[in-house]
């Protein structure tokens, strides 16, 4: 099904990088809220922080969030030291696009992962990226009604 990610896992931490380079992936795109971070909490655990410096080494890597809140762009973007597309516009590739031509990457050499189907994995698939779908950075704290919702958007990726 179009939908269908390339890699459904857990987490971040389940990604194989040597997997990634066999395939021939130079860049990882990351979605932020749920993905490498907690929402809203603007700050990275000590675990997300050596996994992202562990990928920085192997990968070009960036964030492409569609958060629009000032408050928390500007905290992200302190404690963040590659490359942040935020108002992305997911599923829409227009903004994406751009933001990997101004760093001369081509898409098809990306994986994005990110935690929602239809926003990520959609705007992964149609810039012709490959794609990791993850479960919440946080799903074991989420409340009953979020991991619902999570359960009936992912639905819509059954084969
Ligand atoms: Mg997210």
């Amino acid at each position: 099904m179009f939908l269908k990610p390339d890699y459904n896992l857990k987490s971040i931490y389940e990604v194989d990088f040597d997997e990634l380079e066999r395939i021939g992936i130079h860049a990882i795109l990351l979605d932020l809220d749920s993905t490498i971070m907690a929402s809203k909490s603007g700050v990275y655990t000590d675990e997300t922080y050596s996994w992202l410096k562990n990928a920085s080494d192997r990968f070009f890597i960036a964030v492409v969030s569609n958060n629009k809140n000032e408050e928390y762009i500007s905290k992200v973007t302190k404690i963040s030291d590659f490359p942040l597309l935020f108002r992305a516009g997911k599923p829409g590739t227009r903004l994406v696009r751009a933001f990997l031509d101004d760093y001369n990457i081509s898409p098809k050499d990306c994986v994005l992962i990110g935690d929602r189907p239809l926003t990520d994995i959609l705007c992964g698939k149609l810039l012709g990226c490959k794609t990791i779908l993850v479960d919440s950075i946080t799903a074991d704290k989420e409340s009953k009604l979020v991991r619902f919702v999570r359960k009936l958007e992912r639905l819509s990726i059954r084969k």
